[in-house]
């Protein structure tokens, strides 16, 4: 180093053999500094800095350091101060985010922007939790008492209290958690504070709790039981009720017990995650947590703290948790692994379900992809030999198969939506007691609003996009952009009186349901009716205890949720995924209706599913019906073979949008050329084109696609074409961004 220092011609008081690489979270490379003033000049790489960026300050991280000014040594400054005692991340850590930024070509400042929550970043990690917890009283009121007729809040922190003193952090975790309502509890001394043992919680005895694992479950722990320690990769293709979750625990039990190392699980949306929660913390305790979006900053901060201090032995996360440091990873679970929410798709676009595959690779331990449906990729790296399959064929429970039947939507619609033959199952299933769900992803009350005198349909003004009629609202809303507007009651263009609703949304079916089955209770799950952080929870829990008899839902209803008393599903419309210009629409439509299928029959009654079409001959859903998801998915695949797309090869997309059309467009042309003039023999380049959307909040969007055969030849690409694209850009009114292995146009 000294010598280094040396060969840098410097003047003395700008010497320094060391400069600091440090990421900040803006659109910036790393970015330079001298070390802060102080006696602490050098810490460990992984710190959190302090630095002057133009006038203004930054917490950054420190990335690296190196003896070679990037710039005139002169104009190099000095970073501000060094930030809390311990660096934040580890070697490893940074690896992550590095290899991150490389792939998915996005600037390692705002990877770890992306990666850290805004708390940490600032405070650092916050303390251990304090070790306290709370106990009733002798004076606590019993559980019907009418001092907590209006406070159910009070009333579910006493019940869970009732069962036995709980420690702080287990409460916290309740979606009734409320610190105000906690010290109201106090004040009225009906609980007091209570200290929880200090052992290190140790998982209960598994068996204890479990079910004993079948044959196929065994196998499937065994195979991934002996894998710890080293990387391998799984995939568990377990039919819906197959009980992949008794895989996870089991697994997640041995990992913790034997090992004394930390487990990761990634599900692909918050409304998974309490279900899971449960099962989790009655084996682990208050060593699991969750990490996810829908947590305060607080919360956030604190579970990826304790994360961070080993204090964990699971994480259950949507797709950031990928990032949280686990100092002792000893395993990562994927659940619903062909997700499409695993892929970001604003700021850094990354697939967390590969992102976890190189994690598990990097870390040296074993990493498992459970999916009833596996998503084509996944089953193309399995037939390239590069995963293991483990199978789970039956339903665990002794539940059997649902029986699925399509029906044709050309029979008319009888009320709601519903075919004769579907309202008839309905009936049926109502009268027996038992539950239906109503599946249509598509929420509000009617997808289009439009004049019968000269057929204009209400437009959003900033989308190509028809705005969605909300009528308790009585607004119409663009499910794109947001924006909204009291609903119109008279034609735009000629003025003609009253305008009509056209199609079928949740709100509407909800309404017209109603109307055909009074007295029943109702339930609909979706964006609009769960927009409250425990309303989710609340109407899952009502959903499970089978207490509605009529579910409608979106996707929200449709993945992973285990419904005892569901018997019947109906896919209201499955034509929304026939005829899409998008290839990946086929696999999404199949996968959906085997995961919605999947929700009935799940316990000891059989489980029927209606599949409304008004193209009951197609080959995608006769296929499915007779040979199930396997064989659709060779057929699938074998047509993206035939036709080289994704899995056989690699994709990027270039995007580009503006408040006009022309610059985006100019963009793409000039950065298409400068594509062509590296004359790599095997990249496509396609486009410029306009986004299947191609104005959205008020922007035009255009794209040009980049297709390789292989991994490799498309990065080497990317590493040639990039650096000069900026130079393209002629106008500040362009916004453009790489998407690294896209899942959409
Ligand atoms: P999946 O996630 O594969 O759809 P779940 O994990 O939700 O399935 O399990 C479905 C049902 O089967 C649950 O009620 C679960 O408790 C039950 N189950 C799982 N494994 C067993 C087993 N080995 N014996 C009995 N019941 C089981
Ligand atoms: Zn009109
Ligand atoms: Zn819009």
């Amino acid at each position: 180093m000294t010598n280094d220092c040396k060969k840098v011609q410097q003047p003395p008081e700008m010497a320094s053999p060391s400069l600091l690489c440090v990421a900040v979270p803006l659109a910036l490379p790393d970015l330079q500094y001298l070390p802060p003033p102080g006696d602490d000049p050098l810490r460990p790489l992984g710190s959190r800095v302090r630095v002057p960026v133009g006038s203004r300050q930054y917490v950054g991280v420190l990335v690296a350091i190196t003896p070679t000014a990037a710039i005139d040594p002169q104009r190099l400054r000095p970073a501000t101060a060094w930030l809390g005692d311990e660096p934040l991340l580890s070697g490893q850590d940074l690896d992550l985010l590095r290899w991150c930024a490389g792939y998915y070509r996005y600037p390692l400042g705002l990877v770890w922007e992306t990666a850290v929550p805004a708390v940490v970043r600032e405070k650092g990690l916050l303390p251990p939790p304090e070790n306290r917890g709370w106990r009733l009283t002798e004076a606590a009121p019993l559980a019907d008492a009418p001092a907590l007729a209006r406070a159910p809040r009070q009333q579910a922190l006493l019940e869970t209290l009732r069962a036995g003193p709980q420690s702080e952090v287990m409460l916290r975790q309740s979606p009734a958690w409320d610190r105000a309502m906690v010290r109201r509890c106090q004040e009225k001394g009906w609980i007091t504070s209570w200290t929880p043992p200090t052992d290190p919680c140790e998982p209960a005895p598994l068996a204890a709790l479990e079910r004993i694992l079948n044959a196929e479950q065994s196998v499937a722990v065994a195979a991934v039981g002996e894998q710890l320690g080293r990387f391998g990769c799984f995939v568990l293709e377990g039919v819906t009720g197959s009980g992949k979750t008794e895989v996870y625990l089991a697994l997640a039990h041995r990992v913790v017990s034997e090992r004394r190392e930390q487990v990761l699980l990634l599900v692909p949306e918050i409304a998974l995650t309490p279900q899971l929660l449960s099962r989790f913390q009655a084996v682990f305790g208050d060593t699991v947590a969750v990490l996810h979006s829908g947590l305060s900053d607080g919360d956030r901060a604190r579970h990826w703290s304790q994360a961070a201090r080993g204090a964990l032995a699971v994480v259950i996360g949507t797709r950031s948790a990928l990032f949280v440091p686990l100092p002792r990873l000893g395993l990562i679970l994927v659940d619903e692994e062909h997700e499409p929410s695993f892929k970001q798709v604003e700021g850094l676009r990354y697939q967390a379900r590969d992102v976890a595959v190189w994690r598990a690779h990097h870390w040296g331990c074993p990493v498992l992809l459970g999916s009833a449906t596996p998503a084509l990729e996944t089953l193309h790296n399995l037939a390239a030999g590069r995963y293991r399959h483990l199978t789970l064929t039956e339903r665990a429970n002794g539940a059997v198969a649902p029986h699925l039947a399509l029906v044709d939507l050309a029979a008319g619609n009888a009320g709601a939506g519903l075919t004769a033959i579907g309202l008839a199952a309905v009936r049926t299933v109502l009268e027996r007691g038992e539950q239906v769900l109503l599946f249509l992803n598509r929420r509000g009350f009617a997808p289009v609003l439009a004049c019968v005198g000269c057929g204009w349909i209400a437009p959003c003004p900033h989308c190509d996009a028809k705005l969605v009629v909300h009528r308790r609202e009585a607004r119409v809303c663009c499910h794109h952009c947001g924006w909204s507007t009291p609903e119109y009651h008279k034609c735009s263009r000629c003025g003609a009186a009253p305008l009509i609703r056209i199609g079928q949304g949740t709100e509407r079916v909800e309404n017209e349901v109603a109307d055909l089955f009074p007295g029943q209770t109702l339930l609909r799950i979706d964006r609009d009716t769960v927009r409250r952080r425990d309303a989710l929870q609340t109407a899952l829990a009502a959903a499970q205890s089978g207490q509605a008899g009529l579910l409608i839902g979106t996707q929200m209803l449709a993945k992973g949720h285990h419904f005892p008393h569901l018997t019947l599903a109906v896919v209201m419309d499955a034509d929304q995924g026939l005829f899409s210009t998008d290839f990946r629409a086929a696999e999404r439509l199949a996968q959906q209706i085997v995961q919605v299928a999947g929700r009935a029959g799940r316990a000891d009654r059989p489980g029927r599913v209606l599949i409304q079409t008004r193209f009951p001959h197609h080959p995608l859903l006769i296929g499915l019906l007779t040979g199930g998801y396997r064989a659709f998915a060779e057929t699938a695949l074998d047509e993206r073979r035939q036709a080289a797309l994704p899995p056989y090869s690699y994709q990027a997309l270039l995007r580009a949008e503006a408040k006009t059309p022309e610059p985006p467009q100019a963009f793409l042309v000039a950065a298409r050329d400068r594509c062509l003039a590296q004359a790599m023999a095997t990249i496509r380049c396609y486009g410029p084109a306009p986004a299947p959307m191609q104005r959205r909040a008020g922007f035009h969007r255009f794209h040009l696609l980049v297709e390789a055969p292989e991994r490799r030849a498309l990065h080497q690409l990317l590493d040639l074409w990039l650096p000069g694209l900026k130079d393209e850009v002629t106008t500040r009114s362009v916004r453009w961004a790489l998407d690294v292995d896209p899942q959409e146009g």
